[in-house]
């Protein structure tokens, strides 16, 4: 099947957009399509202005990236270009880290999570990955475990266990681990979907029935491949950022929002700046400039590839966020 599709041994980063249709509500709305994807590589957003003596007038913006869905695109389209040539890359032992990033309500959760009816990234690896396991060599058992935590205001918590609060740690050997995250053993598709649809509900609401505002938080669903000695032999994380029109939060706000924003702020820069690092030799990845990054610190070192899925909306309402999320991932590259 699609074996064209694997990266090459020295592409380490991908970083791709998405955009979505537009709303039945936006349409009524009378919002309008500004973003063009012209074959599957460029993306050209026209930008509304007006002159000084009031005329309007538009201008264009073009943006490069390694693949631009189209707003037709399926989760499967997408898999197929980002997330499927990973699959082989995580059987031979290597780390692998999507990203979708992006303004709240630009598609980064149906992206990455998605619904039962029409699961997301993660859901359609793991489908890839049983198949994998079933055809690969006797004796050579493997085993899917799941996890699935969130982050927010830089503390985390077990989304697949009652929210409960988790500390991260160094070991002697820098390796940074969450201390007691659950772990589930999946034998299927349908355990996983059963899974992580009931942590997707304690994202929403805590275990105090304190809501917790998704688009404030990140979320990580993390997928490994493990030996009978509960060995990691390879990993594959799928990471559902916090939107990224909160990092605007730190000005003129309430102090609650002003520290969620501050935080969400440092770590998007921080995840850009450690994602670029990956692809430069001898480069300084600094992932300790964020609790995000040091959480994910394993994505940025050694034999690790990150695709990167920026969400964008295309309404002409969104279009200053929509150019701030196309500038970011045009620096991620
Ligand atoms: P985010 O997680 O970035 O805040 P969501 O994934 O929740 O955004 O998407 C916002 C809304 O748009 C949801 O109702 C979702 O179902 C819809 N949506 C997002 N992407 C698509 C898409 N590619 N096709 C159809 N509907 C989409
Ligand atoms: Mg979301």
């Amino acid at each position: 099947y699609f074996c064209n599709q694997v990266w090459t041994d020295t592409e380490k980063i991908r970083v791709c957009v998405r955009k979505r249709p537009l709303g039945a509500q936006e349409e009524r709305r009378g919002e309008v399509d500004i973003a063009m994807v012209e074959e599957r590589k460029s993306v050209l957003i026209h930008e509304r202005k007006e002159a000084v003596d009031l005329t309007q007038y538009i201008q264009q913006h073009v943006f490069y990236f390694d693949e631009v869905f189209e707003e037709t695109c399926t989760n499967y389209d997408v898999y197929l270009k980002t997330t499927y040539p990973l699959i082989q890359h995580v059987f031979n032992g290597g780390k692998a880290t999507c990203f979708a990033y992006g303004q709240t309500g630009a598609g980064k959760t149906h992206t990455m999570i998605g619904t039962s009816q029409n699961p997301g990234l993660y859901a359609l690896a793991a489908k890839d990955l049983f198949k994998e396991l079933k055809t690969s060599k006797p004796g050579s058992r493997l085993f899917i475990w799941i996890s699935f935590y969130e982050m927010y205001c830089g503390q985390l918590y077990d989304l697949l266990n009652g929210r409960k609060r988790l500390f991260a740690r160094e070991d002697g050997n820098h390796v940074v681990q969450i201390v007691e995250l659950r772990e589930i053993k999946v034998d299927g598709v349908e355990s996983l979907l059963e899974v992580i649809s009931r942590g997707s509900k304690g994202r929403s609401t805590g275990a105090s029935g304190v809501n917790t505002d998704s688009s404030r938080s990140h979320a990580v669903i993390q997928v490994q491949l493990k030996d009978p000695g509960d060995f990691v032999v390879g990993r594959i994380s799928f990471v559902d950022l916090a939107g990224s029109e909160r990092a605007a939060d730190a000005r003129d706000s309430d102090k609650q929002t002003k520290i969620e924003g501050a935080e969400i702020n440092q770590s998007l820069l921080a995840l850009k700046e450690c994602i670029r690092a990956l692809d430069q030799e001898h480069a300084h990845t600094p992932f300790r400039q964020s609790k995000l990054t040091l959480v994910l610190k394993d994505s940025f070192i050694g034999n690790s590839k990150t695709c990167m899925i920026a969400n964008i909306s295309p309404s002409h309402v969104a279009t200053e966020h929509t150019l701030n999320t196309l500038r970011y991932a045009d620096r991620v590259k």
